[in-house]
């Protein structure tokens, strides 16, 4: 079965139908309970018998989160939000929005037309004080809406039946894989949303529980110098440096792109200050300072004055921003031994980079392991982080479990661990669970914790929420 559909549950055309009552006679509460607003309905397109899965809700979650910020970024006051994402039927949402219905309209159609998946998107615009109203595409300037499988006007190929149903849901599938699969789509959001991005990766992470040797809200994990309120003090005390680092991305304009490094390895400092101030002097969050920094600055730079980036984009200027970081860092840093890091002692003693190592190579697990997994693994959104964390953990060389292990020997072990956690199911499963559990009181007796694959998470979350893939 093609993978949108995957999961998914065949319904009848009763049910349709009834939806479809359904939702006329909350379009017209709406416009009873709100006469001087626009009602905007959002719903999708899916050919076929199967209209919600796993991954139509995807797709759904995707374009909504666009929608809601044109209204907010339209300053919009918005009266009422629902959204419905589970209905067998299909995700369906609803907004309530002052302005006018022709701005709303146009807004909408050019949603349809300009976003990557619009062209599965439905957005129904209506005002009770302009009852009869009709705005066409034609009016906009805009050509008919073009049909999935041959470009060609939707209506007459709908009308002519030319396409049998599995080229359509072929070709509904095929955007759905062009979005989230071959290159992750990232639109260009405002520095507000993508600062509230950053800094919710961080809590988020924090919150998940149980992480094998971490800080959650049940327990400390195998760290004796911090809780979970440490790491919330820490996140919100890092945001003006998200601020920065994306600012320094969108202005950037030197042709060495190891230069925005430069500028940012003084903001970077800043941060770890500003971390240490309100926990303490305990480190919360330096690793993902150095890499989430980085990646908010490849990401302004991606979309300088554009609509939209992919992932692979971004990666790539994380790697050309990182060019330096080995040989300046730890080829040629030489460094009092007393005063030594973590990282430059694992570099001296096993010829391992790190952090640095990660970032100069693009952040390899991200798109290859946290981002897939996260996709793709079943159950809630908290059982799909645990698997991801799990997943990065046994992907990654990962320097804080090297050190607390004190010999790299730790990394086999921890696959190990994380092959045996995706045997029993992983998180969705009851012995999942369970051994999470397990684990997490293991690593706390052996003092073990896998900060760098909690910083990868981080990163995770992140670019999830910039795709749309969390939201
Ligand atoms: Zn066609």
């Amino acid at each position: 079965m093609l993978e949108l559909f995957a999961d998914g549950q065949a319904v009848t055309l009763d049910q349709v139908l009834t939806n479809r009552e359904w939702r006329s006679a909350v379009q017209q509460q709406l416009e009873a309970d709100f006469p001087d607003q626009v009602v905007v309905a959002v719903k999708l397109n899916i050919a076929g018998p199967i209209k919600n899965s796993p991954k139509i809700r995807q797709i759904f979650m995707a374009g909504w989160q666009v929608i809601k910020q044109a209204a907010v970024s339209d300053s919009a006051a918005i009266k009422k939000v629902h959204v419905d994402e589970q209905r067998i039927t299909g995700p369906e949402a609803f907004l309530v929005l002052d302005g006018q219905l022709k701005k709303w309209k146009q807004e909408l159609l050019r949603f349809e037309e300009d976003f990557a998946l619009g062209r599965l998107f439905d957005c129904d615009v209506m005002a009770d004080s302009a009852k009869g109203y009709q705005l066409s595409r034609r009016d906009l300037g805009l050509p008919p809406r073009r049909c999935l499988v041959c470009d060609e006007d939707a209506k007459v190929c709908a009308k002519e039946g030319r396409h049998p149903l599995a080229a359509v849901q072929a070709a509904s599938n095929q955007l759905y894989r062009d979005y989230f699969v071959t290159d992750l789509t990232l639109p260009a959001w405002s520095q507000d949303f993508v600062v509230d991005a950053a800094v919710v990766a961080c809590l988020q992470e924090v919150v998940l529980a149980p992480k094998p040797g971490l800080v959650d809200p049940i327990s400390a994990g195998a760290h004796h110098d911090m809780t979970v309120m440490t790491f919330v003090d820490s996140a919100v005390a890092l945001r003006p440096y998200f601020e920065k680092a994306f600012e320094l991305g969108q202005d950037f304009s030197q042709a060495e792109a190891t230069d925005l490094l430069a500028a940012l390895r003084p903001e970077g400092i800043k941060a770890e200050q500003a971390m240490y101030l309100v926990t303490d002097g305990v480190n919360t969050h330096k690793g993902a300072i150095f890499t989430l920094g980085i990646l908010i600055a490849a990401y302004g730079l991606a979309t300088q004055d554009k609509e939209l980036t992919t992932l692979q984009e971004v990666l790539n200027f994380v790697q050309k921003i990182s060019a330096n970081v080995l040989t300046d860092d730890l080829v040629n840093s030489a460094h009092d031994r007393q005063e030594e890091t973590a990282g430059h002692y694992q570099y001296r003693t096993y010829q391992l980079t790190g952090v640095r190592g990660e970032v100069a190579a693009g952040l390899p697990a991200l798109a290859q392991v946290g981002l897939p997994t996260f996709r793709d693994r079943p159950g809630t959104v908290t059982n799909r982080l645990l698997d991801t964390l799990m997943a990065l953990a046994g992907a990654i060389q990962d320097s804080t479990l090297i050190k607390r292990a004190n010999t790299p020997a730790i990394v086999q072990q921890m696959q190990g661990w994380v092959d045996e956690f995706f045997d029993l199911g992983g998180a969705e499963t009851t012995a999942g669970q369970k051994y999470l559990t397990a684990l997490n009181q293991t690593m706390i007796e052996q003092n073990l914790s896998i900060g760098g694959a909690a910083d990868y998470l981080i990163l995770t979350i992140f670019i999830s929420r910039l795709s749309g893939l969390l939201s």
